[in-house]
């Protein structure tokens, strides 16, 4: 054993990785931070205070404070060591503690000189949406809440985004606050679902961006945007990074109310990522009876404001058909859903910035 262990720190010194003992990391002024902290197995960690996040930060950042107890704790539980975390504070002394620390957990780290400081003033994009990570195997997704119907999924470096939408509340710059899309859902062809600019905005092309991006919609949204494959309720893709897709129905069952979401021509969409994680974005739609036949949804986003989609008490009866383990409401508008913890005890249940 304890020869092993020799062995292998002499293997590490010999190809310049540093063993325990001398932890090292990597500084990297902004456009070098730019180049590595967004790619596949590399996460990005703000280190700095909840409120100092909630001003702006980074593309798909994390927030884990370093000053507050458990952060190892909350690092190892969401990372394991094939991450590369990239990881900055304000002015670059936190993150710097912090980077000695997780070099000596054992986690490859890649430092932003200088920090958010450093960052704004080379004019790098920012922004204030909240991200949820949660684990796929042990692989980590990232979700970043845009707003209302809007989210962005990133997994493996991959960028999926749900009806994105510039305008509707806060605007939304997608040409500089997000990457080029590999992957764009659009639910159903309702202006805070479509949203030709920010389509336009996401698409890459494929001389300059060497990729491709992949639109998938209901019939009505292809009509109107002129562009991209029609999937249906039923209908099944393999998407980018070996995710399975399944359009569901999302439709409006209540009397007089039929016409704003009819059967058949709007989507919700169910993601199974590559280790077992489901997400199911529901789209537009009331608490239909094919919900029940979701199986093993890890995280659901369910909309809430009558009259188009659900009342508080509809959202909690979709919410025990399907039986997610996390429930985020998204697209509530006006409605107060305070209420939702209460009537779901037993289910997670996150409260996000997503009317
Ligand atoms: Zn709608």
């Amino acid at each position: 054993m304890k020869t092993k262990a020799c062995f292998l720190s002499v293997l590490m010194s010999l190809f310049g990785v540093s063993s325990c003992s001398s932890a090292t990391w990597t500084d990297l002024d902004p456009d070098e931070f730019a180049k590595e902290a967004f790619g596949a197995n590399t996460s990005v960690i703000d280190v700095r205070t909840a409120s100092e996040y909630a001003e702006g930060h980074l593309y798909r950042a994390v927030n884990i404070d370093w000053q507050k107890d458990g952060f190892m704790d909350e690092i190892k539980e969401k990372f394991n060591k094939a991450q590369r975390l990239a990881i900055y504070c304000r002015s670059g002394k936190r993150s710097a503690a912090a980077a000695a620390a997780l070099a000596e957990a054992g986690y490859q780290v890649i430092n932003l000189k200088e920090g958010y400081m450093s960052w704004t003033a080379a004019g790098k994009p920012v922004n204030t949406y909240q991200v949820e990570v949660f684990n796929s195997g042990d692989e980590p997704v990232f979700i970043t809440l845009i707003k209302h119907g809007s989210l962005e999924i990133s997994f493996q470096g991959c960028s999926f985004q749900f009806d994105p939408v510039s305008g509707y509340g806060k605007t939304t710059d997608y040409a500089t606050q997000f990457p080029k899309a590999d992957v764009i859902l659009v639910t159903h062809e309702h202006g805070d679902h479509l949203d030709k600019n920010a389509i336009n905005a996401l698409v890459a092309d494929l001389l300059i961006d060497r990729n491709h991006t992949m639109i998938l919609l209901n019939a009505k949204s292809q009509a109107q945007l002129g562009m991209g494959d029609i999937i249906s309720n039923g209908q099944r893709r393999i998407l980018p990074s070996h995710i399975v897709l399944d359009a569901v129905p999302a439709y409006n069952t209540t009397s007089g109310r039929e016409q704003f979401h009819p059967k058949g021509n709007g989507n919700g969409y169910v993601l199974e990522f590559p280790g077992g994680l489901k997400i199911y974005v529901a789209g537009d739609t009331e608490d239909v009876p094919e919900m029940s036949e979701l199986k093993d949804i890890d995280v659901a986003f369910l909309p809430v404001n009558q009259p188009y989609t659900m009342t508080v008490d509809q959202c909690v009866n979709a919410a025990k058909m399907i039986n997610p383990k996390v429930l985020i409401p998204y697209h509530f508008g006006q409605t107060d859903i305070s209420a939702l913890p209460d009537h779901l005890p037993d289910m997670k249940v996150l409260l996000r910035d997503m009317q």
